[in-house]
């Protein structure tokens, strides 16, 4: 597909009648589900259910505790651990959704059940670049989440009026956690207006803040601490700053889904710096989460070096070496390409 960067809202007409005529529906959403990712995943299943239809949202893999607290999080299937029912499901599916995200390499296993599925598949997404899987494409890689796109995609399916608190509160979730609180330049007027409307029907906006961000466990904390003090490096000549954690110092800190949620923008906060990295040492792997500012974009960065992508200001990838090589690595293009 040729299309890298605005809307491509795909007849609008063919997807309503087939939501109509269909009855199982899949929601599934990319691995290490974020707040958007779980957000707009429930926001949809729930407007869906009202609708009468039968909707099962399969993820990947497990998502932060931070998340739990949102409407229709428990009936959530996950693959890697509930492999057979997810099949089953997608197997019977007439619809499958694809939320937040642009291509199959981003669902792990996931990928095979909907390769194999003659499902109509529809995504709703903000990447850029979105890979030729699916019939239809809902998508705006301006937007800045996928939650303020499932609201107008809601809008289009002329549906606002079913939006209740619990859709709502999903919807507030994403929006939030992908605009950093409502400050990243992908935050618009429209953005506010939809922020307003979930008000007026409801949803708490201080609850949704504090359940995600003052939700830490004290070993999170102190792993912080010690990321700052003594895992930054900081590459003043070049504007860029990274952090790098080993699997045995994130057991020393109980480590846990989510706890380096938000890290790697506190090296990008520094004064001065332009573009920044987290490494981690995973059990098979090394992920990289990268950030930027200004008139510098990573999701070139993490094509070209990390088998990754994302978005201009904030992408990740994945390195199969030591993580010794991944840092020399990624200061290789720190000092090369700022
Ligand atoms: P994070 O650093 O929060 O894990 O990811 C930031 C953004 O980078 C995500 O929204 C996603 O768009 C993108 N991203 C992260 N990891 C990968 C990856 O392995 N492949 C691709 N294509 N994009 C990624
Ligand atoms: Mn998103």
């Amino acid at each position: 597909m040729i299309f890298h960067q605005g809307f491509l809202f795909d007849k609008m007409d063919e997807i309503k009648a087939e939501l109509k005529k269909s009855n199982s529906i899949v929601i599934t959403t990319h691995k290490s589900p974020d707040g958007d990712a779980i957000g707009s995943s429930l926001a949809l299943y729930h407007f869906l259910k009202k609708e009468g239809k039968d909707v099962t949202v399969v993820v990947p893999d497990a998502f932060p505790d931070f998340l739990n607290w949102m409407d229709g999080c428990d009936k959530i299937v996950y693959y890697d651990t509930q492999t057979k029912l997810a099949n089953e499901i997608i197997g019977k599916s007439e619809v499958i959704f694809s939320l937040d995200y642009n291509s199959l390499t981003r669902i792990s296993d996931l990928r095979n059940p909907i390769e194999k599925s003659n499902a109509t598949k529809i995504v709703i997404d903000h990447h850029q670049d979105p890979k030729d899987f699916a019939n239809h494409y809902f998508v705006d890689t301006n937007s800045c989440s996928t939650c303020q796109l499932i609201y107008e995609f809601i809008e289009k399916l002329e549906g606002l009026d079913k939006i209740d608190k619990a859709i709502g509160e999903c919807i507030y979730c994403g929006i939030m956690t992908d605009t950093g609180s409502f400050r990243y330049p992908s935050t618009t007027s429209k953005t506010h207006q939809i922020i307003a409307h979930l008000i007026d029907l409801g949803v708490e906006n201080s609850k949704i803040h504090q359940a995600v961000y003052d939700n830490s466990s004290e070993h999170r904390l102190r792993l912080l601490g010690y990321a700052l003090t003594k895992k930054m490096v900081v590459l003043s000549e070049h504007k860029a700053a990274y952090i790098s954690l080993s699997e045995e110092e994130l057991k020393r800190f109980s480590f846990k889904i989510g706890d380096v949620e938000g890290l790697v923008n506190y090296a990008l906060s520094i004064n001065g710096i332009k573009f920044a990295a987290l490494i981690i040492e995973k059990e098979d792997m090394i992920s990289l989460s990268l950030r930027s500012k200004g008139d510098f974009y990573v999701n070139k960065i993490a094509n070209n070096h990390f088998n990754g992508g994302g978005h201009i200001y904030a992408a990740g990838g994945m390195l199969e070496t030591s993580l010794e090589e991944a840092i020399i690595r990624l200061e290789t293009v720190m000092k090369t390409n700022i």
